[in-house]
């Protein structure tokens, strides 16, 4: 999901390919504090690049792609064998520590946004054609009914799962329920990384998860990170603004990425009407140091549009600062991020306030 481009910090224009750095520093000389390993692949349906510095930097980058990969492989609603794909198949079941965890924030989020993030959209997801996006073009894509839509909307509801944290359980309450983690996978991902990096001795480390990014301290010469606010318009590269940040995750939710070929159908879908989310706003960027937080919150603001968004910002039940983007190119800015975010020429910038 290439939502955010990473400007300046050049991993975006040249990356570096794993092997190529193993290769390079196996020379017996020490590694200085600023090298810098990288390793671009694909994993979760997108394109990822991860970057850390310094001595620890290529057994950092080689392990956060093993982490990225086993959760994968863990949480992929497109693999028969994933721990998600048996849960969905038994209506439930034991959770690893990864799942449990998952489960736990994606239900306190459920309660939180009043049901605007709801991990039981998976039966729309399918519904809309998601789970085989590849196979969909303009001429065999097919809009659901409105009874459809209504039928499937009642195995939409995260209130009938039962989760026990202690014993790790999940038990869907509806037959034919289906949980998809896609919300905050990626942030959760990231946030494990960056865990592992800093518990490696890494001080500087950064991760874009297909537009979803990370970092771990500043850049090794002392600098912010400058992440930039992708144009949303599929496969532009425009960027609307960027923000300077460190030990943050800056994650993007849009209404460009995955879509039904022919239409404006997109990918983030309201769990009251079961239509994808159309409410004048194009993207929402959340910036927050926990990255599973970012990422679970990019996709409930939203869901919920600028309005109630913005109350549930003031509440401040949640730490994060955040970014809107709507139609009309102008990018509504929490007062977080008021010194760190520069608009592009041509967006209007407007800062909220708390009070
Ligand atoms: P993101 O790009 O983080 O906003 O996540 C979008 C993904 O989250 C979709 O591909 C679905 O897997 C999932 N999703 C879509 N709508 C919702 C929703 N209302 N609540 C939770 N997850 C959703
Ligand atoms: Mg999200």
């Amino acid at each position: 999901m290439a939502l955010l481009l990473l400007i300046q910090s050049g991993c975006g224009a040249s990356p570096v390919s794993g092997e190529k750095a193993a290769s390079e520093s196996s020379a017996a000389r020490p590694v200085s504090d600023d090298a810098r390993f990288d390793d671009t692949f694909l994993s979760m349906d997108t394109v990822m690049t991860i970057s850390a510095f310094g001595p620890q930097g290529e057994e950092a980058v080689a392990k956060g792609r093993e982490r990225i990969e086993g959760l994968n492989e863990l949480l992929s609603t497109g693999s028969e064998t994933s721990e998600v794909s048996k849960l969905n198949a038994n209506g439930g079941g034991s959770l690893s520590a990864d799942t449990n965890f998952l489960a736990g924030e994606a239900l306190r989020l459920y309660e939180e946004t009043e049901g605007a993030f709801d991990i039981s959209i998976y039966p729309l997801m399918k519904l809309w054609g998601f789970d085989r996006l590849d196979e969909l073009t303009e001429e065999n894509a097919v809009i659901p009914t409105d009874e459809e839509i209504r039928e499937t909307l009642r195995l939409v509801d995260a209130g009938s799962l039962s989760f026990d944290r202690e014993k790790g359980e999940l038990s869907y309450g509806i037959p034919g329920m289906a949980v998809d983690f896609g919300g905050i996978t990626k942030g959760y991902a990231s946030d494990s990384v960056i865990r592992l990096m800093r518990d490696m001795g890494v001080s500087s480390a950064l991760l874009n998860l297909g537009g979803n990014v990370q970092a771990l301290g500043k850049k090794p010469d002392g600098s912010l990170w400058k992440v930039g606010i992708q144009y949303p318009e599929p496969g532009s590269s425009k960027i609307a603004g960027v923000v300077s940040i460190s030990d943050c995750a800056v994650i993007t939710s849009g209404d460009y990425e995955r879509m039904i070929p022919g239409t404006e159908y997109h990918h983030i879908i309201d769990p009251k009407t079961g239509w994808p989310v159309e409410n004048g706003l194009r993207s929402v960027t959340v910036v927050a140091k926990d990255g599973t937080l970012a990422d679970g919150l990019s996709t409930s603001l939203f869901v919920m549009g600028m309005e109630e968004a913005l109350s549930f910002w003031r509440e401040g039940t949640e730490d994060f600062e955040a970014v809107f983007l709507t139609e009309d190119q102008t990018l509504y800015v929490t007062e977080g991020l008021a010194e760190s975010f520069t608009p592009s020429e041509g967006f209007e910038m407007k800062i909220i306030r708390k009070s």
